[in-house]
């Protein structure tokens, strides 16, 4: 098996690049290093890990690069998580999310059809439920128009990779609010966190009862590389990533202060883009993989405070940039 992973870089990537990396399983990270947060960041997250020198940079919607790359490197599964992510920007900023979540996504599908690729595996999100669906949610819901056009991309991917599905084996992966060590610093985990170790107020983007399906990183990755060899049956599969337990704003704020971390709020308008509950169903995970997400968040919580611990104040500080508010 010689898999490609895209997105390396970045934090469930850099993550799923490791535990290959660990089981001797051949492995190739590709990230263009995009400024959506902290380039400096993604750069000590790879040396941190171990997967510098197995990271290349380059992008993903740049057809030269892919036809270099599969020449060299005749991946037999990819999986696809470089994206623009974040659900928080407007529907008018189109050309944001296009670039790597559409033509990208399109470019690298193409090119591993084309190459007889076994199993190409992405990233979706949890965004594409929406609002006003019964918990815990089913990959089989038939889904309406979602809140945000990051969402809205991710489905196209989905549908992009069924219509594919004649050519080559897709998994689409609903990944429900993945944090840990190294996470993205626009969510509110790292957000908190930081705003705890370094005295800041942290400004809350929903009120503390919204839920979310906090799903620890490293059980994340370890579910993406358990279903590589899911077994034959449907050329196409959407599948939730989540451990099936959500739990709000409020909950993480008391684990952090029970864990010694104080941490003062202000704001807390929910964005018209964002939902105020995610819960995805775990059945189908179950039936693919021999264990489905288990860390609490409490004990993913303690491995994040650790972490966040032991980097320099002025980085941390550098790299978790508060969101403005409205
Ligand atoms: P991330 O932003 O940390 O990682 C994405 C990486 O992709 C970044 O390092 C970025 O530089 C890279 N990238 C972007 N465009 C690229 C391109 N055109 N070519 C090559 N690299 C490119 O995000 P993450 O949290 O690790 O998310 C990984 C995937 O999972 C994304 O597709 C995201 O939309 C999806 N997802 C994540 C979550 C979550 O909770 N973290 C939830 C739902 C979905």
């Amino acid at each position: 098996m010689r898999v490609l992973v895209t997105g390396a870089a970045g934090h469930i990537g850099a993550q799923v690049v490791k535990m290959l990396a660990e089981s001797r399983i051949e492995v190739q990270g590709v990230d263009s290093f995009t400024d959506f947060y902290s380039i400096e960041m993604k750069q000590r997250r790879i040396e941190a890990l171990g997967i510098n020198n197995l990271i290349l940079k380059g992008d993903i919607s740049d057809t030269k690069f892919l036809r270099k790359l599969f020449a060299e490197f005749n991946p037999t599964h990819v999986i696809n998580l470089a994206a623009r992510a974040g659900v928080r920007s407007t529907w008018t900023q189109f050309g944001l999310y296009n670039q790597s979540n559409i033509v990208g996504f399109q470019a690298l599908i193409e090119i591993s059809a084309k190459n007889k690729v076994e199993h190409f595996l992405f990233a979706s999100s949890s965004s594409v439920y929406g609002e006003g669906l019964n918990p815990p949610y089913q990959e089989s819901e038939i889904l309406r128009i979602p809140k945000s056009y990051y969402a809205l991309t991710k489905l196209a991917n989905e549908i992009s990779a069924k219509a594919a599905s004649s050519e080559i084996r897709t998994t689409g992966l609903r990944f429900f609010t993945v944090y840990g060590p190294w996470g993205r610093p626009d969510m509110a985990t790292l957000q908190f966190v930081a705003a705890g170790i370094l005295g800041r107020t942290a400004v809350l983007t929903g009120d503390v009862s919204i839920k979310r399906d906090f799903t620890y990183v490293a059980d994340a990755a370890q579910a993406v590389i358990d279903l590589l060899d899911r077994p034959d049956g449907n050329p196409f599969e959407i599948v939730n990533i989540a451990g099936g337990r959500p739990q709000s704003l409020g909950d993480l704020l008391q684990i952090l202060s029970d864990s010694g971390l104080q941490v003062t709020t202000t704001g807390g308008n929910l964005s018209e883009l964002d939902v105020p509950l995610t819960h995805g169903s775990v059945d189908k995970l179950a039936m693919f993989v021999p264990a489905i997400p288990s860390t609490t968040l409490r004990q993913g919580l303690i491995q994040v405070i650790q972490w966040a611990r032991a980097i320099p104040a002025d980085s941390l500080a550098k790299w978790v940039v508060p969101p403005t508010v409205k």
